[in-house]
């Protein structure tokens, strides 16, 4: 049973029909796709990444982006460690919470 609300607001219907039935699949398709997430719209190889997601709004942040960042503040957390065991600083540390180790990117 499809929401009310999607109807009235004319939303794509899923695609999908039922096997046993052979009626269409009544649920409202995600966002950008024919299927709704009952069939196969959150699946890794339909949906939309990168420039192509709607939600796309100046690539800061994308995935490969904040790769990037992660294993550049890791690597910058590794120097500075390294400058406290030799000596070569006395200033405190970086506050807050260790960045995720990334697999450096090249
Ligand atoms: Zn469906």
């Amino acid at each position: 049973m499809p929401l009310p609300t999607l109807r009235l607001h004319g939303a794509k219907q899923c695609r999908a029909r039922s096997k046993r039935s052979g009626k269409q699949c009544q649920n409202p398709a995600a966002y950008g796709m024919p299927v709704c997430r009952m069939h196969g719209a959150r699946h890794p190889h339909t949906t939309l990444r990168g420039e192509a997601h709607p939600g796309y709004k100046h690539g800061h942040e994308t995935l490969e982006a904040k790769a990037v960042r992660s294993s550049k503040l890791f690597e910058l957390r590794r120097l500075e460690a390294l400058m406290h065991v030799l000596g070569m600083t006395t200033s405190k540390k970086s506050p807050g919470r260790k960045p995720k180790f990334n697999r450096p990117t090249s």
